[in-house]
């Protein structure tokens, strides 16, 4: 079947927002009575904590988890992190309101700081071709509005209906299924660019051609479990070429 339309993910993908979301998380924590001190070991800790991270309630799950037991997310499974959403349930939604409230006062107090604590892939760049070639969307869990100010700002030209975003749905699957009402396009002629296990084999099954890029926020655990299903790998470099080759 032939890919009518790319999907692209975009934390993980083309934006590097773990710096910002390790700072937001220590605001969100520690203004319900965490104790979170910022260090270089806990930004790597957060940063291996990131490959389970499905919503913002994760990062209450993971501020708990290295407060009360000082977990090391390099060794976690993904079984045991579901044991910890159990175990760390209460506060969650004090924390996402926190966590998201932190972002928008940030942005509104200083727009230019809050852009900086983004980094850029430098696979981006590949993406931007890919972009101008083919027919391209956004499909992020983030809000629509810190989404689009980003993409303007790394350069990408993107509008409203090019995207799909949390107002739209809080998982990929939803997009996807969105992506095809909209478009009428059957799942496998949609190609999902995504750095996130889980949903690569979620959309994967319900038929889009899901493929997981090796940068990002997955492990290699992970990526080895996803390569055995079929789903293909995206190496770092010549980005540009290995989606074609997909096509
Ligand atoms: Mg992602």
């Amino acid at each position: 079947m032939k890919i009518k339309i790319i999907a692209l993910d975009f934390d993980g993908v083309i934006n590097d927002s773990v710096y910002e979301c390790y700072l937001l998380t220590l605001e969100a924590f520690n203004k319900m009575g965490g104790k979170l001190e910022k260090s270089k070991e806990l930004e790597k800790n957060f940063r291996k904590a990131r490959a389970f991270v499905i919503s913002a309630y994760d990062y209450h799950f993971i501020s708990m988890a290295i407060q009360h037991e000082r977990k090391d997310f390099g060794k976690v499974t993904v079984k045991e992190f579901d044991k910890l959403r159990e175990k760390y349930n209460k506060g969650k939604e004090e924390f996402f309101n926190n966590f998201y409230k932190a972002r928008k006062d940030w942005r509104e107090r200083n727009m230019k700081k809050w852009v900086m604590a983004n980094k850029t892939f430098p696979q981006a760049s590949d993406f931007k071709r890919i972009s101008r070639k083919y027919k391209t969307l956004i499909a992020t869990t983030r809000d629509k509005e810190s989404a689009l100010l980003l993409l303007k700002e790394k350069g990408f030209d993107y509008k409203e209906s090019g995207m799909l975003s949390r107002e739209d749905g809080t998982s990929k699957t939803e997009h996807m299924k969105k992506i095809m009402g909209r478009f009428s396009v059957k799942p496998g002629e949609i190609l999902f660019i995504e750095d996130m296990f889980e949903s690569a084999k979620k959309t994967n099954a319900m038929g889009v051609k899901a493929v997981l890029v090796s940068w990002g926020y997955s492990n290699q655990a992970q990526r080895d479990k996803a390569k055995k299903m079929g789903i293909p790998i995206i190496k770092n470099d010549k980005v540009f070429e290995q989606i074609e080759g997909l096509l």
